[in-house]
């Protein structure tokens, strides 16, 4: 044997994605692409997400859950919890208690959220004031189209959704900055401090109300506008769900068309694809549980975040269902967290160990471990389970590579991974890596995206 066929033989192959695939699974990454972006553009908060996730499985054939109903091998269910998170299940052909293969995604994405009391008037321009959410880097958020979702209820307890920037013609709203002429003193602020939390005031009109003496005219207009459009007054605010979020829709990259842009990939790119595996999924061998949840972004607490007992209710009340005992369901299961890796990005290199970072188009990242310093707040999958996911994604010819979040020390992160192995279930990442992540545009390969939908697929049979 020469060195060349030895090397072939007993390397890593390290080549290209769309080296290792056929021209059948190019057309497939493109269709798929096309769904993907459809569903991003129209999915930019987790209610939305909720909302379009419940309406697809429902084309599908999936029924609202009822807990003490029995249910048989294939049949199809949806549990929407709170309106945020919602799990897609079909009942497999073993038992629950021989384990269920759990596939979790998160729907929530970094924005900036209105603060409780947030309509002002200064020097004659209407704004609102806002409290980020999650991870963001506040300097990409300004001088960028952004557009408004949510919930709000009137004094009566009437709900109002509000969408409004983002369909064609719609007017949109923007965080301004200064000008480079006058930016100088702002320019020596330190990166991060670019722009602060409080400077991130939205701009949301201009025109007076009437030329009488009253103050805040154009406030008073503002507010006569929405009140008139949505029925709710000022007071209101204070109850209301509103977020806002870049009014971009997701698009192609580059000459090549090979890349997606757009908001919200952290972690639609994963939960897209765990959706369409939860959809195209037909009487599996194990029941197949989806979970899409919110609150990742911000640390997984509240309860509709996985540190809540909600998935593990649901496994619960399944096994109740065959006479079971949930722990035991949970302690034979498997998961995927299905969560987004960081891209290695030649621009930036210094914060990445090439050798171990995921690069785009060499397939779905699994990320053994997250954290941050020595491994701290993560799950380490085991290598036998690892050697489980390994075996199960080459058999289905799926592009993989593995990947950190970063240098040693450079930095850290986390996903949903720990709390779900807290409850004893084998778990670990695996996701499509981001470009500029929690930035309003991030990128990903339309390949990585492909290859996340044919991992759940061979995870969910
Ligand atoms: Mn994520
Ligand atoms: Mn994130």
């Amino acid at each position: 044997m020469d060195s060349k066929e030895l090397k072939n033989k007993l390397f890593l192959d390290e080549r290209n994605g769309y080296f290792k695939i056929d021209e059948k699974a190019e057309k497939e990454i493109e269709v798929f692409a096309n769904g993907y972006k459809t569903f991003l553009t129209a999915s930019k908060t987790e209610r939305l997400c909720n909302k379009n996730a419940i309406m697809l499985a429902k084309e599908k054939g999936f029924c609202e859950f009822v807990p003490d109903k029995q249910y048989k091998a294939g049949d199809k269910v949806f549990y929407n919890q709170r309106d945020k998170s919602v799990i897609l299940s079909i009942i497999g052909k073993q038992p629950v208690e021989k384990g269920v293969r759990i596939v979790a995604a998160h729907i929530d994405s970094p924005r900036i959220d209105l603060k409780a009391n947030p309509l002002y008037e200064a020097e004659e321009l209407g704004y609102f004031k806002t409290h980020y959410y999650g991870g963001i880097r506040k300097y990409q958020w300004v001088a960028i189209p952004l557009c408004l979702y949510g919930v709000v209820y009137n004094e009566n307890g009437e709900k109002k959704e509000i969408s409004l920037g983002d369909k064609e013609g719609e007017p949109k709203f923007v965080i301004t900055d200064l000008l480079p002429h006058l930016g100088a003193e702002q320019g020596k602020r330190p990166l991060n401090d670019g722009i602060k939390g409080e400077e991130l005031n939205i701009l949301i009109g201009s025109r007076p109300f009437n030329n009488d003496e009253e103050s805040q005219a154009v406030k008073l207009n503002l507010m006569k506008i929405i009140n008139e459009k949505y029925g709710f007054k000022e007071a209101d605010f204070r109850t209301a769900e509103l977020e806002f979020v870049p009014a971009f829709d997701a698009c192609d990259i580059g000459f090549d068309r090979s890349l997606i842009g757009g908001y919200g990939h952290d972690d639609r790119v994963c939960a897209y694809p765990a959706l369409m595996a939860a959809l195209d999924t037909e009487n599996p061998e194990y029941t197949v549980v989806t979970v899409l949840t919110d609150k990742e972004e911000t640390g997984s607490d509240g309860n509709t975040g996985l540190r809540s007992n909600y998935l593990r209710n649901f496994v619960w009340d399944l096994a109740k269902m065959q006479g079971a005992d949930g722990y035991r369901a949970l302690r034979n299961s498997k998961c995927l967290s299905a969560d987004v890796n960081a891209a290695f990005d030649p621009t930036f290199a210094d914060v990445f160990e090439k050798r171990n970072a995921s690069l785009i188009n060499k397939g779905v990242v699994i990320t053994k471990y997250t954290g941050a310093r020595g491994k701290g707040g993560t799950s380490d999958a085991s290598a036998e389970y690892m050697s489980f996911i390994s075996q199960m994604l080459n058999k289905e010819n799926v592009v993989w590579q593995t990947g950190e979040l970063g240098k040693v020390d450079a930095g850290g992160g986390g996903t949903v991974a720990m709390f779900i192995a807290n409850m004893d279930v084998e778990t670990v990442d695996l996701g499509v890596p981001v470009l500029s992540m929690h930035s309003p545009f991030e990128v990903i390969s339309k390949l990585d995206l492909f290859m996340a939908y044919k991992a759940f697929m061979a995870f969910n049979k």
